[in-house]
């Protein structure tokens, strides 16, 4: 086929294939326009998943009679006006393609009044063509009305679920925008059925309460504050979903797909989350409009920022700080009662609630002032005397409660992991160089996974240089890893980033690979000031209950037990 320019109606179509992909996309927009028009209310309709119906009707201020047809024109806007504005936007939409792309592929209605106007006006297309306008009464505001959705593009058709599927999208997206904007009175009504309403109070919780539920947004945490950089609500780790879909990102209140935000997220969670299991969290980024690029993709949910590395530091230090104040909230706390480990090892499903647990722990604690016995000065366990070892493998130490049993390795690696991870988001990471260089040999396998993944394994410190066919040269290496053999720990890693997993996994895998490289084995004896060391370290950490695995580091036989199993108890 010779080349030639392709017709205006093709054109329209492909380009309204890019910003509308579902009814829910539409929905979107109309929503993203009200709210850009300053509406204090926004109603939404649909019916037959949005395809046979979808209306939104707000109270914004309306679009002046004269540029009406104006806002069905291609790359027509009021929101911006030169490149420059491009680097600061303010507004939802900016780019003038909502309207034009929803008329090319739907029969649209729209029925606006500033407060100007006495009347309304209407305004009808059909393929995106006017065909009929005039005056009619109604309240200051615009509503848009859409039908027949993708009626003229029945490949789009073809791929839509079932209604009852694009209906729990659009339900999805309008409880997104409800959260982001708590101050705005939201309806949805889905085949005349209420589905969502919102008091536009300007209470996030409130609106938390609609959308998920008031068990669930009872016991969220609270993240920063209005204003600040990170705000919102995150889920306590008791209350894991087994979907990432509970995650809410905003960008200056824009809706986003984020993998970085993500990431940080999870990563605050890093430990007290069985594998399998995500939070819910609702945040809002607020940053310099000159911090961020908005203009990557025709619909609008992909940001990019300027500074990566410090907004996934911010969050993960945000949320990981709310998550661990929310261990010692006060509703735990009047349960000290409950701090037992039990005899048998923590179950996975337990350990984020003992870990609660023993943090409302250290508010309850009786010192003791023995001089004859040596405490171990407590920050977050229990007060453990150090007794010996076990094996060459465990530390036996008495606590407030009982007999502790604790295990050298999965302490230390516990200790270590969250060194590692401590340098590595504050980009701290103390190296070491080698006095001469290790080869490395690596497999097909290992090879990509270090061209792929070599500035992850950088940021942990190790430089890697390639020296020949599949082998490599090993210069400098985390100066924690001082145990063991350094080549294997870095086969082993490069092993496991080979895997399946996101990027958060595959941090994850570096710590704590590198952690248990690093950390004392079982079967090493120690001598009593490095019991006594490992033990002060291990009251440091954030997580001192189970090893970065999520495998117990201590056991304990409590008092009543061994009572019960002397036969002491009447
Ligand atoms: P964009 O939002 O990117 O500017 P749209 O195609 O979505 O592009 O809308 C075009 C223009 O129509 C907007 O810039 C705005 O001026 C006007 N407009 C659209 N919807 C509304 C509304 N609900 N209230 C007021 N003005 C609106
Ligand atoms: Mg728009």
């Amino acid at each position: 086929m010779p080349i030639k320019v392709l017709l205006p109606e093709v054109i329209s179509k492909i380009a309204a294939g890019e910003v509308i992909e579902r009814p829910a996309s539409v929905v979107k927009e109309l929503v993203e326009n009200s709210l850009d028009a300053g509406a204090t209310q926004v109603s939404i309709e649909a019916r037959g998943g949005g395809v046979r119906l979808i209306r939104v009707v707000d109270n914004g201020v309306g679009i002046p009679v004269d540029e009406i047809g104006l806002a069905f024109q291609r790359y027509a806007t009021s929101k911006i006006s030169n490149l420059e504005d491009l680097d600061s936007i303010s507004s939802l939409g900016f780019r003038g393609e909502a309207l034009p792309s929803i008329a090319a592929v739907a029969q649209v209605e729209v029925l606006s009044r500033t407060s100007e106007s006495i009347a309304g006006t209407f305004l009808r297309l059909k393929n995106g063509v006017a065909f009929e306008t005039g005056k009619r009464a109604c309240l200051q505001g615009t509503s848009v009305t859409v039908q027949h959705l993708f009626q003229n593009v029945p490949a789009r058709l073809k791929f839509l679920k079932s209604p009852h599927t694009e209906s729990s999208h659009i339900s999805n997206l309008v409880s997104q925008y409800s959260l982001a904007f708590p101050e705005v009175r939201f309806s949805l009504m889905l085949d005349g059925r209420m589905a969502i309403q919102t008091s536009g109070n300007g209470e996030l919780l409130d609106v938390l309460v609609e959308v998920f539920g008031a068990k669930l947004a009872e016991s969220m945490l609270r993240v920063g504050e209005g204003g600040s950089t990170v705000y919102g609500f995150v889920s306590s780790p008791s209350l894991a979903r087994t979907s990432r879909n509970y995650l809410s990102f905003f960008v200056n209140r824009r809706w986003v797909k984020s993998r970085l935000l993500s990431r940080a997220t999870m990563d605050a969670y890093h430990g007290l989350l069985m594998s399998g299991k995500y939070p819910v969290a609702v945040l809002d980024i607020s940053l310099p409009q000159q911090d961020i690029d908005v203009n990557v993709h025709p619909a609008k949910t992909e940001v990019r920022f300027r500074d990566e590395q410090t907004l996934f530091a911010t969050v993960q230090r945000v949320v990981r700080a709310a998550l661990v104040e929310g261990a010692t909230a006060p509703q735990v706390a009047r349960r000290p009662g409950a701090i037992g480990v039990g005899v048998s090892p923590l179950t996975r499903k337990s350990e984020a609630r003992q870990e609660a647990l023993f943090a409302a722990s250290r508010t309850n604690r009786q010192f003791s002032d023995s001089a004859a016995v040596k405490y171990v000065s407590s920050p977050s366990l229990p007060i453990l005397r150090v007794l010996g070892q076990l094996a060459a493998t465990y530390i036996i130490a008495e606590g407030p409660d009982g007999l502790y049993l604790i295990d050298q390795h999965a302490a230390h690696e516990r200790i270590l992991f969250e060194r590692i991870r401590e340098q590595r988001s504050s980009m701290t990471v103390e190296t070491q160089g080698m006095l001469e260089p290790l080869a490395i040999e690596a497999t097909p396998r290992q090879e990509e996974a270090l061209k792929a993944q070599g500035d992850v394994l950088e940021s942990y410190g190790f430089s890697i240089e390639p020296f020949g066919t599949r082998t490599y040269l090993l210069r400098t290496v985390p100066s924690l890893l001082q145990n063991g053999n350094i080549v294997q720990t870095v086969l082993d890693i490069l092993d496991s980033l080979g895997e399946e997993g996101d990027a958060l996994e595959r941090e994850g895998k570096i710590a704590s690979s590198l952690a248990c490289h690093s950390a004392v084995r079982a079967g090493q004896v120690l001598k009593p000031d490095e019991i006594s060391q490992l033990i002060q370290d291990l009251e440091r950490t954030q997580s001192p209950l189970t090893c970065p695995h999520g495998r117990p580091t201590m056991i304990r036989f409590s008092a009543s037990q061994l009572e019960r199993e002397f036969g002491r108890e009447l």
